[in-house]
C-alpha cells in the first residue's frame, strides 16, 4: 500500500515528538507500505516568523513572506529525515526545488495545480521514506509560494490524490473530528465518520482541524481522509462520501463551529443606486480579498449601509480600500469591527427539516445574544455575534441540538 501521513505542528513540536513521528512512520513501513510523510512547522513557528515580518512593515512584501514562512516546514523535514536515519531507516526530504508542487502565484494563499511525481516515485521505489514539507509550492516562475494557514493538510491530500495513495492519514492533537471544537466544549463528541460536504462546511466555518482546500481536494478525487491523534491510539474520524456514511450518523445537525477570524466592514450611508455594490465588490475581489457574508440594509432616505465580512488578516487592507471607495461613491464613512465571532450549525439533515433556523435564533436569544448578520446554505446556518459571546453560543447550540455527549447516549 502507498500511505500518506501528515503530522501537524504539535506533533512535531520538539525532537521527542519528532522521534514519536519517526516511530509511527517506521511501524507502517515495517508492514510493507510505501511511506510519504508530510510535516508542518513546529507549533508556533509559522506565527513567530509572521511576527518577525510584521515587525518590519504592516504589509510586508508577499513574495518574501512566503520565502520566510516556508522555512518552518523545511526545518522539520530535515529533522525527521535525520531522526529516521539515526534509527536505521533510509529517508529523504524532498523540497520544492527538488520535486515541484506547482501552484499559482497568489502568495500566501496559493492553489496547487500540479505535482511532479516522478522523483517521489523513484525514491519510494528505492525503499526510502519520503518526507515532504507541507504548506508550500513553487509557481511557474520558480517563486516559493505558501498555501494558506493549515496548508500542510492540503499538501498531504494533494499528494495522496496525485499519487493515488491507498490511505491518507492526518495526525493532529485531537483524536478525530468532533461535533464541535473539543477545546471549547467539553461535551463535544467524536464522529466516526463525516461526509465531505459536512466537513467542507465545518472547515470553512472555523473547524481548523482540516484546511478547507484539503477537503475540496479529497472530495474531488474521492480520497478518504482519516483524522487521528499522533499521541493517543484510537480509530479517529473518516471523512468520506455521503454514500459511505452509516445511517446512524445522519442526524439533522452534526456539528457546531465557531470562527474568530473574521472582521466586519461597514460602508455607511452609501447612495442607493444601481452599480454601487458591483463597484465595491469588484474592487475587493481584484485585491484578492475573499468576502464571506454581505448584508445590505433597507434603503433609508436614498442611502443604505453595506456590511460585509472578510478574514481578519485582510481587514486593514479592506478598510483602507473602502475609505478610498467611500470618497469616490459619495458614502459617508467606513467602520470596522474586529470583535465579532461567527457561530454556525452544519448538517446534511437540514435540507429536509423545517424550523432549524428559528430554533437556532431562539437559542441565541434565550442567552441574550444579539445577531448582527445571518447567512444560510442548504446544509448550514451562520450568525455573526459579538466575540465575547462566541463560546457561550457554541455550548448552548451544541446542547440544544442534542449533540452533548450524555444526550446522544440517551437518544440512541
Ligand atoms: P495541526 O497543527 O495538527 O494541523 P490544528 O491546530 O490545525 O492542528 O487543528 C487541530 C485543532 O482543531 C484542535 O486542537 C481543535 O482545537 C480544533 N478544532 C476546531 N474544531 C474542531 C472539531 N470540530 N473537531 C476537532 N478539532 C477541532
Ligand atoms: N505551518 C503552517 C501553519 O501554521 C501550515 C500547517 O501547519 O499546516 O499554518
Ligand atoms: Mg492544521
Amino acid at each position: 500500500m502507498l500511505v500518506v501521513q501528515k503530522y501537524g505542528g504539535t506533533s512535531v513540536r520538539d525532537l521527542e515528538r519528532i522521534g514519536n513521528v519517526a516511530r509511527k512512520a517506521i511501524a507502517y513501513k515495517e508492514k510493507g507500505n510505501d511511506m510519504i510523510v508530510v510535516v508542518s512547522a513546529m507549533s508556533g513557528e509559522t506565527d513567530r516568523l509572521l511576527n518577525l515580518a510584521h515587525g518590519i512593515a504592516a504589509f510586508p512584501d508577499e513574495r518574501e513572506v512566503d520565502v520566510l514562512i516556508s522555512t518552518g516546514e523545511q526545518v522539520t523535514s530535515a529533522l525527521l529525515a535525520m531522526t529516521l536515519k539515526s534509527m536505521g531507516y533510509d529517508a529523504v526530504s524532498v523540497l520544492g526545488c527538488q520535486v515541484r508542487i506547482i501552484t499559482d502565484s497568489s502568495f500566501g494563499k496559493a492553489r496547487i495545480n500540479d505535482i511532479e511525481k516522478e522523483k517521489i516515485l523513484q525514491e519510494l521505489r528505492a525503499g526510502k521514506i519520503v518526507i515532504v514539507p507541507g504548506f508550500q509550492g513553487v509557481d511557474e516562475e520558480g517563486n516559493i509560494t505558501t498555501l494558506g494557514r493549515g496548508g500542510s493538510d492540503t499538501t498531504a491530500v494533494a499528494l495522496a490524490a496525485g499519487l493515488k495513495a491507498d490511505l491518507c492519514e492526518i495526525y493532529t492533537d485531537v483524536d478525530g473530528v468532533y461535533t464541535t471544537d473539543p477545546n471549547i466544549c467539553d461535551k463535544a463528541r467524536r464522529l466516526d465518520k463525516i461526509s465531505y460536504d459536512e466537513m467542507l462546511e465545518m472547515a470553512s466555518l472555523g473547524a481548523k482541524v482540516l484546511q478547507i482546500r484539503s477537503v475540496e481536494f479529497a472530495k474531488k478525487y474521492n480520497v478518504p481522509i482519516l483524522v487521528k491523534s499522533s499521541l493517543v491510539e484510537g480509530q479517529g474520524t473518516l471523512v468520506c462520501r455521503e454514500e459511505d456514511m452509516m445511517s446512524m450518523e445522519k442526524v439533522v445537525v452534526s456539528g457546531v463551529t465557531y470562527s474568530k477570524n473574521e472582521a466586519k466592514v461597514t460602508v455607511n450611508k452609501v447612495p442607493d443606486k444601481p452599480g454601487i455594490a458591483a463597484k465595491i465588490f469588484t474592487a475587493v475581489s481584484e485585491a484578492n480579498i475573499v468576502v464571506d457574508i454581505i448584508v445590505q440594509n433597507i434603503s433609508h432616505a436614498n442611502t443604505t449601509d453595506i456590511t460585509f465580512t472578510v478574514a481578519k488578516a485582510d481587514a486593514k487592507k479592506a478598510y483602507k480600500m473602502m475609505e478610498g471607495m467611500a470618497k469616490e461613491i459619495g458614502a459617508d464613512s467606513v467602520s470596522v469591527d474586529e470583535d465579532i465571532a461567527k457561530v454556525s450549525i452544519v448538517g446534511l439533515g437540514m435540507v429536509s427539516h423545517a424550523g432549524i433556523a428559528s430554533k437556532m435564533f431562539s437559542v441565541l436569544s434565550a442567552e441574550g445574544i444579539n445577531i448582527e448578520a445571518i447567512t444560510t446554505s442548504e446544509i448550514k446556518i451562520s450568525c455573526v455575534i459579538a466575540k465575547k459571546y462566541g463560546e457561550l453560543a457554541v455550548q448552548a447550540l451544541h446542547k440544544a441540538f442534542g449533540l452533548d455527549r450524555e444526550d446522544v447516549k440517551e437518544e440512541n
